[in-house]
């Protein structure tokens, strides 16, 4: 097949070289664009990939389509003709068999069910790996269903990373899925396992296949743990502390480590539908930074907590209004606010959980910024740093919104994320009163207050 790429890629143009240039504001502005002038025209060939992707999708699916012609042929098999796709594919393309059996099945859900995300694909509007997201969603609902489904998760595709896309997704998916999610969370919960992939250099990995609020524990757990473990002396990162955590946890239950893990509760925060609560609604649960869980887990949850924060949300317009006050100082109740409305870090793609974030005052508290919902959000320490000592500025706008400027001009926007429904509960199981999501932010060291 000739290749149809062509390729428009600007230069980053009289950049001066670095070397022969005082450090004045000039040469700055200048090396700043030609930054964004390269990853501009790296965006280029993305969207180029991304059309040929398309493409390959559609041979693909056309291979598949004669490969069942050719099954049906008098003296022939579906299933041997089938088989020997799967190898052509994957002899021709040099990759394993299991890979060319998912893209064949991609393709061909693409092809057929997903129009306009292949489309998307073609403009090069998305990449291959968003159209993965959306695929993986889609197949596991009714037909019936997937054009709602598609519609709304490439509506939001364009503006997110592939990793955001897939988290929006599934939330998608559970809102749209036809069949309660008691239902499919009851089968679902059957396939629970943990097992063993091995990798490279000595390495494997133990994975484990559980409930949703039950995975969530236990990586709070371990994660407080760590975080119980660092010292000014420790010199292992809080990935290694993890880790190492988890092993002494499991396999030295009579060791210090584990003595002092007994202290921990984990804390995990559902937002609870004010009428499940009472019985007179089936709508499910949300699990922060996951999403919907089916109603007896979010009872369960719920029955466990020692207290509860009312979130009242104006009705029509969903946003939050106050959270109450009946248990929480003002600024733990705000920080509640802001973790519960942002989910995660603020600066555009990240995906850190807000409530393992700092908390900043987007117009600086030193330049008149209020501690208010509007004028915190949820950065985590990388992108807060990020904030506050580089020429990346961010400006507040409408409904929580964030504007971001990159140094080379570059403009993105973040917005909380919109799922939240009215009049609903958040709960924490094994949350003591006063104590709201998680940890409390430290300041950044030799920092003003932000
Ligand atoms: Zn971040």
């Amino acid at each position: 097949m000739k290749s149809q790429i062509s390729f428009r890629i600007t230069s980053a143009g009289d950049v001066p070289a670095a070397d022969a240039l005082p450090a004045s504001a000039q040469s700055r502005q200048a090396l700043a664009r030609g930054i964004g002038a390269d990853a501009a025209a790296v965006a280029v060939i993305r969207r180029e990939q991304a059309a040929l992707e398309a493409k390959a999708v559609e041979l693909l699916a056309a291979a598949a389509c004669k490969a069942d012609q050719l099954g049906r042929l008098p003296g022939c098999s579906l299933q041997h003709s089938r088989r020997s796709l799967v190898a052509e594919v994957a002899t021709t393309l040099k990759i394993p068999e299991s890979t060319a059996a998912r893209r064949i099945d991609e393709a061909e859900l693409l092809s057929r069910i997903l129009p306009a995300t292949l489309a998307a694909l073609a403009r090069g509007d998305i990449g291959y790996q968003h159209a993965q997201a959306i695929v993986r969603e889609a197949r596991s609902l009714p037909v019936g269903a997937s054009g709602e489904f598609e519609n709304a998760a490439l509506a939001e595709a364009v503006s997110l990373t592939p990793a955001q896309l897939a988290g929006r997704s599934r939330l998608l998916r559970e809102r749209m899925h036809p069949e309660t999610i008691e239902a499919r969370h009851r089968e679902a919960r059957e396939e629970r396992a943990v097992w063993i992939e091995n990798e490279h250099d000595g390495m494997a990995s133990v994975v484990c296949h559980l409930p949703a609020a039950s995975a969530f524990a236990i990586d709070d757990t371990i994660d407080q743990l760590a975080r119980a473990l660092h010292s000014p002396e420790e010199t292992r990162t809080h990935a290694q502390l993890r880790a190492d955590g988890l092993v002494d946890l499991l396999l030295h239950r009579d060791g210090e480590i584990a003595a002092r893990a007994r202290g921990i509760r984990a804390n995990i925060a559902v937002t609870v539908p004010v009428m499940t609560l009472l019985g007179r609604s089936d709508e499910p649960g949300e699990l922060l930074g996951y999403g919907p869980i089916d109603i007896e887990t979010t009872r369960r949850l719920a029955a466990g907590a020692p207290s509860f924060t009312r979130i009242l949300s104006d009705p029509i317009t969903r946003q939050r209004l106050s959270v109450g006050r009946e248990h929480y100082k003002v600024p733990a109740d705000l920080r509640a606010a802001v973790v519960l409305d942002d989910e995660t870090c603020r600066f555009p793609g990240c995906r850190r959980r807000a409530d393992r974030c700092d908390l900043d005052h987007t117009t600086d508290w030193a330049h008149g910024g209020e501690t208010s919902l509007d004028n915190l959000a949820a950065l985590c320490r990388r992108h807060h740093t990020l904030k506050h000592q580089s020429d990346w500025q961010v400006e507040p706008g409408d409904r929580r919104a964030l504007h971001w400027r990159a140094p080379s001009g570059a403009r993105y926007t973040t917005r909380p994320p919109d799922h939240r429904r009215p009049h609903r509960a958040v709960t924490n199981p094994n949350r003591p009163p006063g104590n709201v999501p998680r940890r409390q932010p430290q300041p950044l060291p030799d920092e003003p207050p932000f």
